[in-house]
């Protein structure tokens, strides 16, 4: 008998109709002997429209308020769910998120868990019933709800499946599995089998919301195995475990020496739209202002990605420096930066938030020379601009305008030979929010 934790995201339980759809699916694993635990997102696109809702109230809600109505769409979706269980003959009770035991710092969203002690998970699984629990949030010691911010349920899903030693974490979503490119814009993206901790890492880091990036790191410190598949098809989805060889069924021959050896060089091509850009213009080029600049913008609770700092002119010793940071950040860093713009010393600052990333994954890269010189020629042969450029030891990343985006994205999946041979991925469902 295997413990198995099963997540469901927003797409799979957009209505009635479909959590009818996913009981079945768990009362189904449940019969099969298998003790079950299931971790639900809210309905459909419900936490964009909670914050589309409070937004129409005020430009700035306070956090703490936000973090109890974006939990709200879990509870729905929980309670509902153990209806719809207990309706087919099974016995499920739901939980929110304190009631699981997922302790949090207040941080209010984007709070860390600081202890997961799931009991009454673990009473209701012991007593042979399904126990759902409400993904995304959890309790601060000062009992505050919070929330563990976008994509967070997955996070819960990994965490209980930590903390509950489960077999392995099921991430149940709208697409077959991790593609080399988001299907929605690639239909030729091909499904991966199986991917590296690492490899999964940077490719959410890099914006491939299918699996959400603290679940990653999660996953990868506890050594959960996570299988990310679709809730509408029976296909096997793509195992992400600490190696390559691992095998999804325990029964499957393990990988052979060789298929790992030649392992693809590149995983995939990952975009992400969150960001824009901040430029500080006319900073005098000289110890310390780039200390003292990040300094500000730290302290204003931003969480910046890329920095290219310009050759400074020679005539005015001046230099620019831009860096990338989401957009949700923005208004507190501009503010902060330019609350002390006498101190920094610079002339002006420009704000662009019309930017998309496109970020080219793979282990091994670094090791294989032109990798760089084909994905700027792919560039250039499509007509897009280059604005900015990081590189890592498995990655490397372009800023171009954001309706260049898809296209670049197209571009650099054809370029490095990643589209599939046979036919286009299915996206089942989701609005792609
Ligand atoms: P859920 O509601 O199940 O949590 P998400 O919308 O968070 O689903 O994530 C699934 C979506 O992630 C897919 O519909 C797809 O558009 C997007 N996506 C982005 N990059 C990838 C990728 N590399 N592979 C698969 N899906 C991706
Ligand atoms: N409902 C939350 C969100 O949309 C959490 C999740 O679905 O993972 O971000
Ligand atoms: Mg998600």
């Amino acid at each position: 008998m295997a413990l198995v934790v099963q997540k469901y995201g927003g797409s799979s339980v957009s209505d009635a109709h479909s959590i009818k759809r996913v009981a079945k699916r768990i009362a189904a694993t449940k019969r099969a002997g298998n003790d079950v635990v299931v971790v639900v997102s809210a309905m459909g696109d419900t936490t964009d429209e909670l914050l589309d809702l409070a937004g129409q109230i005020t430009p700035l809600p306070p956090q703490r308020e936000l973090d109890i109505l974006l939990t709200s769409g879990e509870r729905i979706s929980m309670s509902l769910l153990a209806m719809a269980i207990t309706n087919l003959g099974v016995k499920a009770k739901s939980f929110t998120g304190q009631q699981a035991g997922l302790m949090t710092d207040a941080v209010h969203g984007r709070a860390r868990l600081v202890d997961v002690v799931p009991h009454r998970v673990r009473e209701t699984v012991e007593k042979g019933q399904v126990a759902i629990v409400a993904g995304f949030q959890g309790v601060s010691s000062t009992n505050d709800v919070t929330t563990l911010g976008r994509g967070g349920s997955d996070t819960t899903a990994v965490a209980l499946a930590a903390g509950l030693d489960a077999d392995v974490c099921e991430i149940y979503t709208d697409v077959d599995g991790v593609f080399t490119a988001d299907p929605r814009i690639v239909p030729s993206a091909r499904k991966i089998d199986r991917v590296t901790y690492e490899e999964m890492l940077e490719l959410a880091a890099s914006g491939a919301k299918v699996l959400a990036l603290r679940a990653v790191e999660y996953a990868r410190r506890y050594d959960v195995p996570v299988h990310v598949r679709s809730s509408f098809s029976s296909t096997t989805g793509t195992l992400v475990t600490g190696t390559h060889g691992d095998a999804i069924d325990p029964n499957a021959p393990a990988a052979e020496e060789e298929t790992q050896m030649e392992a693809p060089i590149i995983s995939g091509v990952a975009h992400d739209r969150s960001e824009a850009k901040i430029t500080v213009v006319g900073v005098p080029d000289k110890p310390g202002t780039a200390a003292r600049i990040f300094e500000v913008v730290a302290g204003a609770g931003a969480n910046i990605d890329m920095i290219v700092q310009n050759v400074s002119a020679a005539h005015t010793g001046l230099t620019d420096i831009s860096f990338t940071l989401p957009h949700a950040d923005s208004p507190s860093t501009l503010a902060a930066l330019n609350a002390l713009q006498d101190e920094l010393g610079f002339a002006s600052l420009q704000y662009d938030d019309q930017i998309g990333k496109l970020s080219l994954v793979g282990a091994g890269m670094k090791s294989h020379p032109g990798v760089s010189a084909r994905l700027f020629g792919a560039l250039r042969d499509a007509g897009i601009n280059i604005e900015m450029i990081s590189t890592s030891e498995i990655r490397i990343s372009v800023v171009t305008r954001e309706d260049a985006l898809d296209d670049a994205v197209r571009a650099i999946h054809t370029a490095f030979d990643l589209d599939s041979a046979d036919g286009e991925a299915v996206v089942y469902a989701g609005s792609g929010r």
